[in-house]
């Protein structure tokens, strides 16, 4: 099944209908690359209203099909994802994203619940760096001797 096949599917299982609109969204983030900002959804989804776009940005969210990610300069971009609960590795150079599904906090949320009685919803984690071509580029560019 492609993205967008799933996309439609998980938004008719959970009861919402795919308005013209909402097709035109889901095909303006069909068309970007592997990841983007709202922004360009917006500049892409010809004739609709921004609240409809920020709207159905969120019911993607919401429905696991688009993950959002926090750039290193602060941005908010979003990814077509359909894998469930991961966590981005992104590169502080050229802004590479990958996903990675490992989580390992849940010792840290159980003692976090322990200790403060709260009731833990969610974390968000996001790992910087840089990948691996841009550290080659950047020993190429130092100079030798
Ligand atoms: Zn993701
Ligand atoms: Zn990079
Ligand atoms: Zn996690």
């Amino acid at each position: 099944m492609s993205d967008i096949e799933i996309i439609i599917e998980r938004l008719e299982m959970r009861g919402h209908r795919v308005t013209a609109s909402r097709r035109r969204v889901v095909d303006a983030i069909m068309s970007q690359p592997s990841h983007f900002t709202v922004d360009d959804v917006l500049r892409d989804s010809r004739q609709v209203g921004r609240a409809t776009v920020f709207r159905t940005m969120k019911l993607l969210t919401d429905l696991n099909v688009v993950c959002r990610v926090l750039m290193d300069d602060g941005t908010l971009h979003y990814r077509v994802s359909a894998r469930g609960h991961h966590h981005h590795l992104v590169c502080r150079d050229c802004g590479r994203v990958e996903d990675f599904a490992t989580c390992d906090v849940t010792s840290l949320v159980n003692e976090l619940a322990k200790n403060t009685q709260y009731e833990i919803e969610g974390h968000w984690l996001e790992i910087y760096g840089r990948c691996q071509s841009c550290r080659i580029l950047k020993s190429e560019r130092v100079p030798v001797g």
